[in-house]
């Protein structure tokens, strides 16, 4: 690869591109390195926009330093968003007109957050939450409003209503499955995860959906749930999930996943696509897992860890990656911790609840398949080698 000429070209400048550029140069690889971001802003972290930046503790949430770049002789193209691939002429065309040419094409594109079914306008005060701008853009509201709704409760929507009320606002979070994180962990745990919310004065309403958003003079003024409860809002925030941002593929034949294994880029089991010389991954890549099962994964660790491999499959050598999953959620004074790969489905055993924090471990067929802890990071941490290898979990309780 170091004798050619167009290198290495990476779409998409967050966490998945800026690691995969890195990795390149520290295994040595010497031909350029392009990464193409249709942002504007210098490589940032997601994880603090739903937590420090909203909490208003944080500004910067670049990824790098100033300079690292140009150090590591990384070509950065910001505000250049990527509208088409060719892989039979190893090219890639920019919104502009402007084609690049790649040896080995990195695809890295992320999400883009689903928006409130039926809602085609830009209504003021209604917010999603995927790029710094979004979040920029919602805390500027944040002081001059007294009540917040935040749709969904998933991982963000949690995050977004604990830093709501925490900046001072009334807040409801309207979730339709029974607990927020329901889907993710389960309702035994996503009822723990209720009672940090109600405890903390969350407006929790679960069960139920939101039918409008209800606007008047261009404003939200108040959402109207499926039972014809009105909640009165200066703000909304709708989180009720992401799309795989894959449209720029169109006419590629580079092969998509199925919806059904939530979509995105299919990859084999190293980041590699349909298409010679092309890999995927992060958020926005399907990869087969050691079961030759395909997986799309939204989490920061594994987005790292998929960085490693798609390098060392560029520069040749093995990539080193954890071998237990590991993501965290921060909501009010607790870090949500999740090692390993619990299933909603799998057998839930709390072994540790004093009322805020907890710990619990879950099983499939009686072998520990993860472990979920609140406030509880130490406890959680060391079991990180009993999922290393087929654990009875009965030995653990
Ligand atoms: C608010 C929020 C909070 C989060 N909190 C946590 C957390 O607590 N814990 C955790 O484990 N994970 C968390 N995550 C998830 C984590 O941030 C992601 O898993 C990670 O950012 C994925 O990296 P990525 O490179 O795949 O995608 P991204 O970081 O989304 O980067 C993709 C980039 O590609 C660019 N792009 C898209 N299309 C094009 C195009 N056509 N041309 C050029 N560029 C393009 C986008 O502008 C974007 O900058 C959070 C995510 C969000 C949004």
């Amino acid at each position: 690869m170091s004798g050619s000429v167009a290198g290495v070209v990476i779409v998409g400048a967050g966490l998945g591109g800026v690691r995969v550029a890195e990795n390149l140069r520290n295994n040595g690889f010497a031909g350029p390195v392009t990464l193409i971001g249709a942002e504007t802003h210098p490589p940032y972290d997601r994880p603090p926009l739903s937590k420090s930046v909203l909490l208003g503790k944080d500004d910067r949430v670049d990824l790098k330093p100033d300079g690292f770049y140009a150090e590591a002789d990384i070509t950065l193209r910001l505000g250049e968003a990527v509208t088409a691939v060719s892989p039979g002429d190893r090219t890639v065309t920019l919104a502009s007109g402007t084609t690049v040419d790649y040896d080995t094409l990195v695809l890295a594109t992320g999400l883009d957050p689903r928006p409130f079914p039926g809602l085609t306008e830009r209504v003021a005060g209604v917010h999603m939450i995927r790029t710094y701008d979004d979040a920029v853009a919602l805390r500027g509201e944040i002081d001059s409003a007294r009540s917040a709704v935040v749709i969904g409760a998933g991982f963000i929507g949690c995050e977004v209503a604990a830093s709501l009320l925490s900046r001072g606002l009334r807040v409801s979070l309207v979730e339709p499955a029974p607990t927020p994180l329901a889907v993710a962990l389960g309702e035994r745990i996503g009822a723990l995860v209720s009672r940090l919310h109600v405890d903390n004065g969350i407006d929790l309403r679960t069960g139920i959906g939101v039918d409008t958003i209800v606007v008047s003079d261009g404003r939200v003024r108040a959402v109207e749930l499926a039972d014809g409860t009105e909640l009165p809002a200066d703000i909304v925030v709708v989180g009720i999930g992401s799309t795989p941002v894959t449209g720029y593929l169109d006419g590629s034949c580079i092969e998509l996943a199925p919806r059904e294994v939530g979509g995105g880029i299919a990859c084999d089991a190293t980041g590699h696509t349909s298409a010679e010389n092309v890999y995927a991954l992060g958020d926005v890549a399907n990869w087969l897992d050691d079961d030759d099962v395909p997986h799309r994964v939204e989490h920061w660790n594994h987005t790292v860890d998929q960085a490693s491999v798609v390098a060392h499959q560029i520069t040749g050598g093995d990539a080193v990656t954890a071998s237990v999953a590991y993501f965290w959620s921060d909501q009010f004074d607790l870090k949500i911790q999740v090692l390993g790969a619990p299933r909603a489905d799998d057998e839930v055993h709390v072994v540790d609840d004093d009322g805020k924090k907890f710990v619990a471990y879950y099983s499939r067929d009686g072998i520990l398949t993860g472990v979920v802890g609140a406030g509880k990071v130490g406890a959680v941490m060391k079991t990180r080698p009993k999922l290393q290898t087929p654990t009875p979990v009965a030995d653990l309780l």
